[in-house]
């Protein structure tokens, strides 16, 4: 490891190895990269790996992490835990989660697995959803978890009315059900693990010896949860270094406590305070930008970014008549980056809402510009892969009666609603899970019903007897067909229905690549694996793609060319922050967050009018965009963009999302489809964007080596037809042959 890669004061934080350090700085300043080299340098100076703990903000920048110290110390450093929170703590709860009364194979609820619980709890309680609806509930015990309550603590600093007395008994019996369900949610990770430690000494004062350095990346956006774990880590040990820019505080509205950060020093007064001011990543033309935005903040510590790097291009920026026009716009300066030869993985499109990102899909699919789609639905979350996971976790965990109720008929197998609500009640009645009831039926339950849940149960019997002899894969493959979960989707033309299909392949296919990647793959560590991937962590490396993802997903990031859209007020900031006076300086942050992103290349745009959430709105300027002096910008939706994409017309009519087509795969609304067949996009507006934008059709020929977005890997095998109308038939390397027009298809050359 070379200590010269770094300036005095990264230099200073590495060398400070013993006793609390905070290194607070803005952004691109080198933080995160301080502290990797920390970490290599503790190695290098013999503290064994496995007394490390390192604390990152997305699984992705935990890889990255890992890899990196690899690459500095030359040492494999499988031993130290390198982890978002939430995965360390599923490894310290897979040790010990026993002593508070679960069993070591627990189960993961997410967001849809909650809904389910707190659904059926509305119908127990017979709560009339216009009085309470799900969600606030959701968000009430989510808000909870972070403080650290309980039902009953909650309540106690409630108003405790009759609102609130219900609200508490769904929460205590949602708690209660997760509880017999032997499952957590995500807030229960942290909040059991706390338990785990705070109850049982001998575990604390294991992890207190274990972990002898930690370290927090992103301090910023710690949560109380968070914040306790890593001060009952370190009381006594009193290393810890925390890293962040109270400047990136974007997640209060999840919980996050920026004092975590600007207190520090009353938890450990001895600490070592480091400031880093350079900035190795933006030219000083995208920092001034960024200064002159943030300056505006009123809480937040004084710093200033300078560089030594150029001045840099001057910021573009867009007035667009409505959000087609602003991604026609994004799509053109794609275009030309890309004949500046800044590759496609360089550059990044930024936007407040997830919603914003359909209608550049659209554009970036007729401009044959290859993308990915960063959050929105996860893989994970769609209908037919959770019906596939369920399946596993049943296995897994018999106790779960989420996952049990959601296959127990599919595909169907004639056990209705009326027959789930006598083993449910019975369920109740004996005070078990309902898996046991199937075992031991009720005399209630009729004949035929009774032979359903037989033949059910036989299956399953039969599946956790395979999956004890066969690898990973191959018994996932086998489950899809016994199962049959991939018959439903077999024999039809129906598109949607193949999509699906495509989908549980896609499932297996990474059940196969999780077994070849990793030593000793079994069900439970896989279901692990999945349980874990966030919305944070979907984009993989892929270099031949734009970015597209929200402004708080891009956190800790950077890229040669960021474009920063809908800079609109009711956007950016958004409406509903607008309404709470502490939530305007966070939505400011999380402009800067954004613009610090770009290394070269910044673009900024709005729209006059826009439809978004099944509304039309002629929107204002975002005020962030008057913070920025008028010297650092250049209009760039001047003459020369007006000459290509004509005037502005105002629509006359506008389609509704409720015609929108649904996603079909992996975020790509109608792949495969003529784009001007797509509802949603506006016949003959653009005629011609795809056209107009000088972008070569790629040209292919025999024994080509493509990447598609959806189906990966493969060889040309023919062409026919050109421009326009030009198709080429693929080779995969995982789903056979097929065949695309080329002006359309997500495909690009590999070299
Ligand atoms: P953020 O606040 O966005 O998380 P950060 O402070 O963590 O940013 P890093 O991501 O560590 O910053 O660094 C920003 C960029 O500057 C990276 O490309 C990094 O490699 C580079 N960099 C950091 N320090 C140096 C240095 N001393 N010399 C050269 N390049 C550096
Ligand atoms: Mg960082």
């Amino acid at each position: 490891m070379n200590l010269k890669d770094l300036n005095d004061r990264q230099r200073e934080a590495v060398l400070h190895t013993e006793g609390p350090l905070l290194i607070i700085a803005g952004a691109g300043s080198g933080k995160t990269r301080a502290m990797t080299y920390r970490i290599a340098h503790l190695i290098e100076q013999g503290v064994k790996p496995w007394h490390i703990l390192a604390l990152t903000f997305t699984n992705k920048a935990a890889r990255e992490m890992f890899t990196r110290v690899e690459q500095l110390t030359g040492v494999t450093a499988e031993e130290i835990w390198i982890g978002t929170f939430h995965s360390i703590c599923v490894r310290i709860l897979r040790r010990d989660i026993e002593k508070i009364g679960y069993a070591r194979s627990f189960t993961i609820y997410d967001d849809d697995d909650q809904q389910r619980v707190l659904k059926d709890l509305f119908k127990r309680f017979d709560i009339d959803d216009k009085e309470l609806t799900l969600r606030e509930v959701k968000n009430i015990i989510g808000d909870a978890k972070n403080k650290l309550m309980n039902a009953d603590e909650w309540f106690a600093q409630s108003r405790r009315d009759r609102r609130a007395q219900v609200i508490h008994d769904l929460f205590a019996a949602y708690d209660a059900r997760l509880k017999a369900a032997n499952a957590l949610d995500f807030d229960d990770l942290l909040n059991k693990t706390l338990e785990l430690l705070l109850d049982h000494p001998p575990v604390l004062q294991h992890y207190r010896q274990r972990f002898q350095y930690v370290h927090v990346d992103e301090y910023q956006d710690t949560n109380l949860a968070q914040y306790t774990l890593v001060k009952l880590l370190t009381e006594e040990s009193r290393n810890l270094c925390v890293v962040g820019d109270d400047d990136q505080s974007i997640y209060g509205w999840r919980g996050a406590d920026i004092r975590n950060i600007l207190e520090f020093n009353k938890d450990f007064p001895e600490a070592k305070v480091i400031k880093l001011e350079q900035n190795y990543r933006s030219t000083q033309t995208i920092l001034d930008a960024a200064n002159s935005v943030i300056k505006n903040n009123e809480n937040r510590m004084d710093k200033s970014l300078w560089t030594e790097g150029k001045k840099g291009e001057k910021i573009k920026f867009a007035a667009a008549g409505d959000e087609r026009e602003e991604s026609a716009w994004i799509c053109e300066h794609i275009r030309r980056l890309r004949n500046r030869k800044v590759p496609l993985s360089e550059i990044a499109v930024l936007y407040r809402m997830h919603a914003q990102s359909r209608v550049m899909e659209e554009m970036f699919m007729r401009a044959g510009i290859p993308y990915k789609v960063y959050g929105g639905t996860r893989f994970y979350d769609r209908k037919e892969v959770k019906d596939a996971l369920a399946y596993l976790r049943t296995l897994v965990n018999p106790d779960d009666d989420v996952a049990l109720k959601r296959i127990i008929n599919v595909p169907k197998r004639a056990i209705g609603d009326a027959t789930v609500a006598v083993l449910e009640e019975q369920a109740d009645q004996d005070s078990s899970p309902m898996y046991a009831v199937l075992r031991d039926l009720p005399d209630s339950l009729g004949s035929r019903p009774r032979k359903c849940v037989k033949a059910f149960v036989e299956l399953m019997d039969k599946l956790d007897e395979q999956r004890k002899q066969l690898p990973l894969g191959d018994f996932v493959k086998l489950m899809l067909e016994e199962t049959g979960l991939l018959k439903q989707y077999e024999d039809t033309t129906d598109e949607e229905l193949l999509t699906k299909r495509d989908n549980l392949l896609e499932f297996l296919g990474a059940a196969y690549e999780y077994e070849k990647l990793t030593e000793d793959a079994t069900l439970e560590s896989y279901l692990e694996n999945v349980a874990l991937v966030t919305d944070l962590d979907m984009q993989e490396d892929a270099p031949q793609f734009v970015t597209l993802m929200t402004l708080h997903s891009a956190k800790g990031l950077e890229y040669r060319a960021v474009f920063i859209a809908g800079m609109e007020d009711g956007l950016l900031p958004s409406a509903r922050a607008k309404q709470e006076e502490n939530r305007m300086e966070e939505e400011r942050r999380l402009c800067y967050v954004g613009i610090t992103r770009a290394k070269e290349y910044l673009y900024l745009s709005r729209t006059r009018h826009r439809a978004i959430f099944n509304q039309a709105s002629y929107n204002q300027p975002s005020p962030y965009l008057a913070e920025i002096p008028k010297s650092l910008i250049s209009d760039a939706y001047g003459k020369a963009m007006k000459e290509h994409f004509g005037e502005y017309k105002p629509p006359k009519e506008r389609v509704r999302p409720s015609q929108r087509q649904p996603k079909t795969s992996f975020g790509i609304p109608g792949m495969g489809q003529d784009p001007a067949d797509i509802p949603g996009v506006t016949k003959g507006f653009f005629p011609s964007v795809s056209v107009e934008l000088d972008e070569p059709v790629q040209i292919f020929k025999e024994g080509d080596k493509v990447l598609h977005k959806k189906f990966g890997t493969g060889e040309v095998i023919g062409t026919s037809g050109e421009g326009a109308e030009a198709r080429v038939s693929i080779r995969f390397t995982a789903y056979g042959d097929k065949e695309f027009s080329v002006a359309i298809a997500p495909i690009v050359k590999v070299e």
